[in-house]
């Protein structure tokens, strides 16, 4: 059995100690938002990669507050309503 546990951890997402995601005003008060968000990106082996936070992390080296992981916008698109909102 604990072979099995440990061979999941560190294939979850790097940032789960860190992202604000809990605290997104989407998230935040909706447990079972928090829960499927977990399971579909955060904690699932891989499916990190795929979560749009993760992706902004990566290429900016930080990720907007209010982005979510299945947030459809692009890259450049979320970097414009990231200025906007320091303007
Ligand atoms: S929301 Fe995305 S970036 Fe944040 S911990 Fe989950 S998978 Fe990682």
């Amino acid at each position: 059995m604990n072979g099995v546990h440990a061979s999941f951890e560190g294939e979850r997402c790097p940032n789960v100690e860190s992202c604000s995601m809990p605290g997104h005003p989407m998230v935040k008060g909706d447990p079972a938002k928090l829960t499927r968000y977990q399971q579909e990106f955060c904690l699932t082996r891989e499916a990190f990669a795929m979560c749009k936070r993760y992706q902004v992390f990566l290429e900016l080296g930080f990720c907007p507050g209010f982005v979510l992981p299945d947030t459809d916008s692009d890259l450049l698109t979320i970097i414009d309503e990231h200025d906007n909102m320091m303007k």
